[in-house]
């Protein structure tokens, strides 16, 4: 269930973040209300509160107790994904306890302050491990950290400091419950996304991706830790299709005909079909994915308007390029474009549902 939609905190590799602006929170009524019909019409015993960051929800707290008072004693499952790395994240999902509860996921993406400053996520290192503290210490055995590599500007060391702060989130974990805690460490691969800040940054390449997840797959084993990652080959896919232009089509007919399908599915994609889907076209993958871009580049995309403009794009971009973070927007509006492209929109729903300025 969509609690809201949006988010102010403006990361810089997050292509929902940047094209589901601006912030709109639903009711804690409404959300309530249509929780119950679609367990009434479906059967599910899993509910999921979704949305890009749910302990920015103003009333968090208030729909928590709302939903585990109507639906407590019904067995089912309440999970709150996406929520910020603090004790507050902790008291809400204790509240879930009544009803049966799903994991503990936190996604701190990088474990360097310098990293930290370059894709605008901000998180110290203290309150990472005094949260994962609380986390098992308040009866959760297994904790999962999602981080990503290839950010622009990585180093070998930023990617050690992942390995670094993994090993000592499981020591905090040893402290607080003993050899029951467990740490999952999931490991993407950043894939530069359209209509982002770093729309311009490049894919790195496959030996470096192979080099980062190995160093992470010699450390981040052991009793109580478990790594996962994904496969680069489907990374540089990805990241062709994502910043793909029109002449990728005849590429993804020329696959689809020779047998590529469900490619989503790990089973199922076959590299090979697809290099040589590229090769018959005379097109090579790195040319979306790796090519350094220019700042003035065209890109196939830039036809169609998502309400940010290139240029806040662009100064998100340069600031990430001098490691300077931009504050949540809404401690003080960035003007990213949103409300010129919607001021009817915005003086026609005043109120804080809304959560950018009021448009006169
Ligand atoms: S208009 Fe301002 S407050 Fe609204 S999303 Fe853009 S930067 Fe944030």
């Amino acid at each position: 269930m969509e609690i809201m939609r949006g988010c102010t905190r403006g990361c810089r590799f997050c292509h929902a973040g940047m094209v589901n602006r601006p912030v709109r929170e639903r009711t804690v009524s409404d959300i309530a209300e249509a929780i119950e019909k679609a367990l009434e019409n479906t059967g599910y015993e899993e509910i999921a509160l979704l949305s890009l960051s749910s302990s920015d929800y103003t009333q968090i707290g208030k729909l928590v107790d709302e939903i585990t008072s109507r639906l407590s004693g019904k067995n089912l499952t309440i999970s709150l994904p996406s929520l910020r790395i603090e004790s507050f994240s902790v008291d809400l999902m204790e509240k879930l306890k009544g009803v049966r509860q799903g994991g503990f996921t936190l996604a701190p993406e990088a474990a360097t302050d310098r990293m930290r400053n370059t894709i605008n996520k901000p998180i110290q290192a203290d309150q990472l491990l005094s949260t994962a503290r609380e986390i098992y210490s308040r009866g959760w055995s297994t904790l999962k950290l999602y981080f990503m590599i290839g950010q622009p500007g990585e180093t070998m060391e930023d990617v050690q400091a992942i390995a670094d702060l993994s090993k000592k989130v499981v020591v905090e974990g040893r402290k607080a419950i003993g050899k029951r805690a467990n740490l999952h460490v999931g490991v993407s691969t950043f894939v530069p996304k359209p209509h982002t800040p770093f729309q311009w940054a490049s894919l790195d390449p496959l030996l470096t991706v192979l080099e980062k997840q190995n160093l992470l797959k010699d450390q981040l084993r052991g009793p109580g830790m478990k790594m996962t990652w994904s496969n680069p080959r489907e990374t540089i896919l990805e990241a062709a299709l994502s910043r793909g232009d029109r002449n990728l089509a005849k590429v993804i007919e020329t696959a689809w005909r020779n047998g590529a399908k469900f490619d989503a599915w790990q089973d199922q994609f076959n590299y090979n079909i697809w290099m040589d889907a590229f090769d018959a076209h005379g097109i090579t993958p790195d040319f979306y994915g790796s090519r350094k871009r220019e700042i003035d580049e065209v890109f196939p995309w830039d036809h169609i308007h998502t309400g940010v403009t290139r240029k806040y794009l662009l100064r998100e971009y340069d600031r990430s390029q001098r490691n300077e973070l931009t504050d949540d927007c809404r401690d003080g509006c960035h003007a990213c474009g949103i409300l010129s492209e919607f001021s009817d929109l915005r003086q026609a729903h005043p109120g804080q549902l809304w959560l950018c300025p009021e448009v006169n």
